[in-house]
C-alpha cells in the first residue's frame, strides 16, 4: 500500500490525500446515521460539494425494506457525468449514513465519499471527457439493511444503464484496501480489465474471492448483483476492526495510508473504465490471481489449475525416483521427516484452536468486544505466530541429523495433497502451488548438487514469503482472533516451505527457545494492555425497559464485565435474564441482555395504536393498523405471534413473499424512523387466526432524556457497537 506524505499543493489534475482528508473531517464531527440531526447535515456537504464541482446533483427519496425486514427511508444523492459515446455507465458508489448510534463514520463511509469527491474533482480538472457516463450515487441507510442501493436498484430509471459499480468501503479504521469482486459468473473479464487500468497498489486474490463467493454476504454491491446482474468492485479495508461502527471510528484514527490506497485505485480505474468498453464484462470463465511485489496482479485461467497440479506431481515423482536411484535420497529419512512434521500441525492447531477460548476466559473483558478483534489483537497474532514457528526449530531440532533433502519430501507430499483439495474444493486458492514448484526446484538443487548456493535457495522461498505472510495476518483480522487456527497452520505450512533454508541450521533449539522468549513477550505487551484506557476504551451499553402493559422497569445491559458507569444502574440486585423475550432485539451478533435489575417507572408516553380497519374478505382477515410515537424515537420493532402472514405492506410497501416465509423469531419488521414518523401496518391473516403484535419502540436518549440523571461515560468508556444502546425502550403486546 501507498505510504502517506502531506499532499495538499499536489497539482490539481491529481488526487490529493490531504484534500479528501478535509471532507472527512468535515463529513464525520456528529454521528450520522439515519434520524439522527446531523445526517441531513452531511447530506447537505455532499450536495454541495458535488455542486460546486460544476455536477447537477439530485436525490431520490423513499421507502425500502431490504431482504431482511429492516425498514427506514433513505435519500440517496446523485451526480451524472456525461460521456461522448452511448456504451454502458460506469457507477461510483459508497453510503454517507453512519452506523447507529455512536459511530462518526469516518472511516465508514466518509473515506468513500471523500474518494469519490477528490477523484471526480481531480478528474474533471484534466479535462479529457469521458466516453462513458459516470454516474455517481452516495447511497443512504446502508448500515440499516441496504435501503438506499434497494431503492436506487429497484426504482431508479439509470439503473439499466449501469456496466460496473466501483464502491468504497470500511470495516475497520486502516491496513490495506483489498479489492473484492462481485459477480454472478466468471470473473476472468473484470480481472482482466483490472490489470489493464494497472492501478499501483492492487491487494486481492482469488482465494478471498473464492471464500467470499460461499458466504452470504451484505454490501450495496450485493443488491446490484442480486437483483439486477451488475459487476462490482468492493474497495474495503478491514485492519483496526475493533474502530468499526464505533466513537472511535473518527477523524483521527483513520489511517491516511489507507485513504491514499483507495485514491490510488480510484484515479487508475477512473480513467481506464471511462474510456472501455463496459458492455460486455460478462464471462463465463474464472481466473486465479494474487498480487507480488513487482508484478502487481498476476493471473491466469482455471482452466490451468490441474495441468499445473499435474505438472508439480510428475516433477515430484520424478525427483523422488532420481534421487533414491542416485542416493542422494534415503526412504528410512524421509520417513523420519513426517514425524515432525504431523507434531507441528498437531500442536499448532491445538493451540490455535483453543488458544483464543483459553484466553477469553484469562480476560473476560474480552467478551465485551462483541467484534471479536481486541485492541491487542495484533500482539496476539504475534505471539501465536511465534509460537508456531518456535514449534517448527524444536520439532526438527528433536529428529536429530538428517539431510534437508530427505526433510522436504513430507512437506512436498502435504502440500501437494493440501493442493489436490483445494483443486477440488477452493479454486480461487489453487495459486498455493507455485510456492510448491519453488520448493520442487531446491529439491532438485539438493539432490544434484554437492553445495548448493544458499543464495539460490534463499531466493526459491520468496514466493512462499510473498504469499502467505500477507494472509497469515489477514485471516484473524478479518474472521477475528476466535479464528487463530488460521494464523497457527499457515505459519507451520510457511515453514515447511522455508526448510530448504532452515533446514541446515545447526542452532536449531536455541532458535526455538529465543522464538519462545519473544512468544511470551508479546504475550506480557498484550497482558499489560488487556485492560481499558481513554485510548482503548471500554465498549459499555445501558438501557432503560418500560414494560407498559405491566407498569414495570428494569435496568438492562449487553455488559458482560461492568464498569463503575453500568454498575450504577445495575447494582447488587441484578440477575441474569431469565427469559429470552428480549434476546430477539436487533444485534449484529445476536447478542441477549447479560444483566438485568429493578428501575424505576418513569412516565414515558407509549406508542398510539389505531386501528383503521378489521375486516373479513373471503378467507382472509385484513388489518390496518398505525403505530405513531408520542415521543422522540429511533426504532420500532415489531413482532407477531405465530401466525401465517399471507401478505404485509409498512407503509404501502410491501414485505417480500420470501421474507414472510423465512422470519426469524417471528419477526415482522424493524422501522428504523426518521422525523418521529408513523408505522402503517397492512396485514393479511387467514380468517380464523388472532394477530398479537409485540412492539418495541426504542429512543436513543437516555443521557440526555430530562426524566433521567445518567451521568456521561467516563474517558475510559465507549458505546457498545452492534447493539440496542443508551436507550429507552418500551415495550407493548396487544391482540386484534
Ligand atoms: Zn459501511
Amino acid at each position: 500500500m501507498p505510504s502517506y506524505t502531506p499532499d495538499a499543493n499536489l497539482e490539481n489534475i491529481s488526487f490529493s490525500t490531504d484534500r479528501a482528508l478535509v471532507h472527512v473531517k468535515n463529513m464525520s464531527e456528529k454521528p450520522h446515521a439515519v434520524g439522527f440531526p446531523a445526517h441531513s447535515e452531511v447530506r447537505d456537504y455532499i450536495i454541495s460539494e458535488l455542486t460546486k464541482l460544476g455536477l447537477e446533483t439530485t436525490t431520490q427519496q423513499g421507502y425500502t425494506a431490504g431482504d431482511w425486514g429492516n425498514f427506514s427511508s433513505a435519500t440517496n444523492i446523485l451526480a451524472r457525468i456525461k460521456g461522448s459515446e452511448k456504451g454502458k455507465a460506469l457507477l461510483l458508489l459508497s453510503h454517507y449514513d453512519s452506523n447507529p448510534h455512536s459511530s462518526l463514520g469516518a472511516s465508514d463511509a466518509a473515506s468513500g465519499v471523500a474518494t469519490i469527491l477528490e477523484g471526480v474533482r481531480a478528474f474533471l480538472k484534466q479535462n479529457s471527457p469521458p466516453k462513458n457516463d459516470i454516474i455517481i450515487l452516495i447511497s443512504d441507510a446502508e448500515e440499516l439493511g441496504l435501503n438506499g442501493a434497494d431503492l436506487f436498484v429497484n426504482n431508479h430509471p439509470w439503473v439499466g444503464e449501469i456496466g460496473l459499480v466501483l464502491n468504497f468501503e470500511a470495516r475497520g479504521s486502516g491496513g490495506p484496501s483489498y479489492m473484492l469482486l462481485e459477480t454472478n459468473r466468471g470473473n476472468a473479464r473484470v480481472i482482466d480489465e483490472f490489470i489493464k487500468a494497472n492501478p499501483k497498489y492492487p491487494a486481492a486474490n482469488s482465494l478471498v474471492y473464492s471464500v467470499y463467493k460461499m458466504l452470504p454476504n451484505d454490501t450495496d454491491l450485493t443488491v446490484f448483483r442480486e437483483d439486477m446482474d451488475i459487476e462490482g468492485l468492493n474497495f474495503a479495508f478491514i485492519d483496526d476492526h475493533y474502530d468499526y461502527h464505533t466513537a472511535r471510528d473518527n477523524y483521527e484514527r483513520l489511517d491516511r495510508n489507507t485513504l491514499a490506497h483507495q485514491g490510488s485505485y480510484l484515479m487508475p480505474l477512473l480513467k481506464h473504465f471511462c474510456n472501455s468498453d463496459l458492455t460486455d464484462l460478462k464471462s463465463p470463465n474464472d481466473s486465479i490471481y494474487f498480487n507480488i511485489p513487482f508484478f502487481r496482479l498476476v493471473s491466469y485461467p482455471f482452466d490451468w489449475i490441474f495441468p499445473m497440479l499435474a505438472l508439480a506431481i510428475v516433477g515430484f515423482l520424478t525427483l523422488l525416483f532420481l534421487g533414491l536411484r542416485n542416493s542422494s535420497l534415503e526412504i528410512k529419512e524421509i520417513g523420519r521427516g513426517f514425524v515432525p512434521l504431523f507434531l507441528i500441525l498437531a500442536i499448532n492447531g491445538i493451540v490455535g484452536y483453543f488458544g483464543w477460548t483459553a484466553l477469553k476466559n484469562i480476560y473476560p473483558q474480552y467478551q465485551d468486544i462483541l467484534h471479536g478483534f481486541t485492541y491487542n489483537g495484533y500482539a496476539y497474532i504475534a505471539a501465536f505466530v511465534l509460537f508456531s514457528l518456535a514449534v517448527g526449530f524444536w520439532a526438527y531440532h528433536k529428529i536429530g541429523k538428517a539431510k534437508t533433502q530427505n526433510l522436504l519430501i513430507a512437506p512436498l507430499f502435504l502440500w501437494l495433497t493440501l493442493c489436490t483439495l483445494v483443486a477440488i474444493h477452493l479454486k480461487g486458492a489453487s495459486f498455493f502451488i507455485i510456492p510448491v514448484f519453488a520448493l520442487l526446484a531446491s529439491l532438485l538443487i539438493l539432490t544434484h548438487q554437492k553445495s548448493p548456493s544458499p543464495y539460490v535457495l534463499l531466493f526459491l522461498t520468496l514466493p512462499a514469503i510473498w504469499i502467505y505472510s500477507p494472509l497469515i495476518k489477514m485471516f484473524p483480522v478479518g474472521l477475528g482472533l476466535k479464528m487463530m487456527i488460521t494464523a497457527t497452520l499457515l505459519t507451520s505450512l510457511t515453514f515447511f516451505l522455508l526448510l530448504p533454508v532452515f533446514g541446515p541450521f545447526k542452532n536449531k533449539k536455541r532458535l526455538a527457545y529465543l522464538l519462545l522468549v519473544l512468544c511470551f513477550g508479546f504475550l506480557l505487551s498484550a497482558h499489560f494492555s488487556s485492560g481499558f484506557n481513554k485510548e482503548n476504551a471500554k465498549p459499555t451499553s445501558l438501557v432503560y425497559i418500560l414494560d407498559a402493559d405491566k407498569n414495570t422497569a428494569q435496568w438492562a445491559t449487553y455488559d458482560h464485565v461492568l464498569s463503575s458507569w453500568t454498575a450504577q444502574y445495575i447494582d447488587v440486585n441484578k440477575t441474569q435474564p431469565n427469559n429470552a423475550s428480549y434476546d430477539a432485539l436487533s444485534s449484529k451478533y445476536g447478542t441477549g441482555f447479560s444483566y438485568i435489575s429493578e428501575a424505576p417507572v418513569k412516565n414515558i408516553a407509549p406508542p398510539k395504536i389505531e386501528t383503521t380497519l378489521d375486516t373479513i374478505i373471503g378467507d382472509h382477515r385484513k388489518l390496518e393498523i398505525c403505530i405513531t410515537p408520542q415521543r422522540n424515537t429511533n426504532r420500532l420493532e415489531i413482532f407477531t405471534n405465530d401466525v401465517d402472514i399471507i401478505e404485509a405492506h409498512i407503509n404501502k410497501i410491501e414485505l417480500s413473499d420470501y421474507y414472510l416465509k423465512n422470519r426469524k423469531n417471528n419477526k415482522l419488521v424493524t422501522h428504523y424512523i426518521s422525523n418521529n414518523d408513523y408505522t402503517e401496518l397492512q396485514i393479511t391473516i387467514p380468517k380464523e387466526s388472532d394477530l398479537e403484535l409485540s412492539l418495541y419502540e426504542a429512543s436513543n436518549d437516555l443521557l440526555n432524556n430530562p426524566l433521567f440523571t445518567v451521568p456521561p461515560r467516563p474517558e475510559d468508556n465507549i458505546p457498545m457497537p452492534f447493539v440496542l444502546n443508551d436507550a429507552i425502550l418500551i415495550s407493548k403486546k396487544i391482540r386484534f
